[in-house]
């Protein structure tokens, strides 16, 4: 039976090939007799899928030497803490700036609240004019010229891609024109993450949680300059200091393991591709034509303002509501699954991430094409 295309926003599609290698090593993994997740983490043949996958993860995202790369737990909701709890003293002001885009952003904003002086730098949580047309709150993406970092701030967090919203944004400034050269830059990766390069002259900080581009749930990545390294609150705990985690190479507890070897897996599958710059060139030729047909309908809308629009998250609206049950229901007799909006938007959403490919996204506009013309 073929497979479903799953637009699934996270827990989402993984590479075939990917699933299929990891079926067959399943019981023993390259005649060690074992399934990965059997091995001891300290022993040679993990140690060998874990430096492969740093190396493969550094390669891809031509990560400078002064990153460190770390493997971690609790997602990017737990990230959300642990940045400020190792971020935040990195000054004695106590203090970091939000760039708030959507129900992620706002999420980080309100958890690290809970340790020191958090400001909003800037936030989309308003109805604005960009370019003569109106925009809804947290359908676009506030200008850097806006941003009010403090220069005194230990940095400023923001959320990269709004997997909800479907809000993208990766200019990322250089602070030291916005009079705020030693505030850090910290961004949520998370559903873009390997989707694009990432600048790390501008980025000191990026996370992500692994079960959208990267591999399987229960993996966070984090890829952070050094200098950041060695700040951590006293009441941090030990096994999320960043510090702690990078002088362990990511083992000072037992990490992730089978995630980890999956990522691998995936890290590898992307070389095969091309790497970023391939997989970036067909994520944008999916989302254009996804937007493209959006655009030029007349059933549906999409309403994230055009310059910033996510390649990885496309949600749309039908204007006529009442259809909403019926795309669904035809969609998965046809093989389109998990289209269903977040259910504080409501609509639907694509999620085309790295594992979808054109022809799960045609397939997909060929289905709204028809539904439309019989219902529109
Ligand atoms: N940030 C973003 C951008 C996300 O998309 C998500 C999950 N969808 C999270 C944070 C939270 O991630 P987790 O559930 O792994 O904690």
């Amino acid at each position: 039976m073929a497979r479903p295309w799953n637009f699934s926003a996270g827990p989402s599609a993984m590479p075939l090939e990917v699933l299929q290698q990891a079926a067959q090593e399943m019981t023993d993994w390259h005649g060690s007799g074992m399934s990965v997740m059997e091995m001891s983490h300290r022993g040679k043949h993990f140690g060998r899928i874990r430096d492969e996958a740093e190396s493969d993860l550094r390669e891809l995202l031509s990560i400078p030497d002064d990153f460190a790369v770390l493997f971690m737990q609790g997602g990017a909701t737990a990230e959300n803490a642990i940045v400020p709890l190792n971020l935040i003293g990195r000054r004695d002001t106590g203090k970091a700036d939000y760039v708030t885009s959507g129900i992620w952003s706002n999420k980080s904003l309100k958890e690290a609240g809970r340790y020191g002086d958090i400001a909003v730098a800037a936030s989309s949580g308003e109805t604005a004019v960009i370019g003569g047309i109106e925009q809804q709150p947290w359908t676009w993406f506030p200008a850097v010229r806006n941003w009010r970092v403090r220069s005194d701030a230990a940095y400023v967090h923001l959320c990269g891609n709004e997997t909800i919203g479907g809000v993208e944004f990766v200019d990322y400034p250089d602070l030291a024109e916005h009079g705020a050269p030693d505030v850090a830059l910290v961004v949520d990766v998370s559903s873009h993450f390997l989707s694009r390069p990432i600048d790390f002259s501008r980025v000191h900080v990026a996370y992500a949680g692994a079960q959208k581009n990267a591999g399987p749930a229960g993996l966070t990545v984090v890829v952070i300059r050094r200098d950041m390294l060695g700040h951590a609150l006293p009441v941090c705990p030990t096994a999320f200091d960043y510090a702690n985690v990078a002088a362990a190479d990511s083992m000072f507890n037992t990490p992730p393991t089978y995630a980890i070897y999956m990522a691998g897996l995936v890290f590898k599958w992307l070389k095969r591709q091309g790497g970023i710059a391939a997989i970036e060139a067909a994520n944008i030729e999916k989302s254009a034509a996804m937007y493209g047909y959006i655009d030029a309908s007349d059933l549906y809308v999409n309403k994230v303002h055009a310059g910033s629009r996510s390649r990885m998250n496309v949600p749309f609206f039908l204007r006529d509501e009442q259809l909403n049950a019926s795309f669904l229901a035809g969609a998965e007799q046809a093989g389109l699954m998990q289209l269903k909006g977040h259910k504080s938007v409501g609509g639907m959403r694509a999620s085309i991430y790295n594992a979808v490919p054109l022809e799960g996204v045609r397939a997909l506009i060929n289905y709204m094409r028809d539904f439309e013309r019989r219902h529109g």
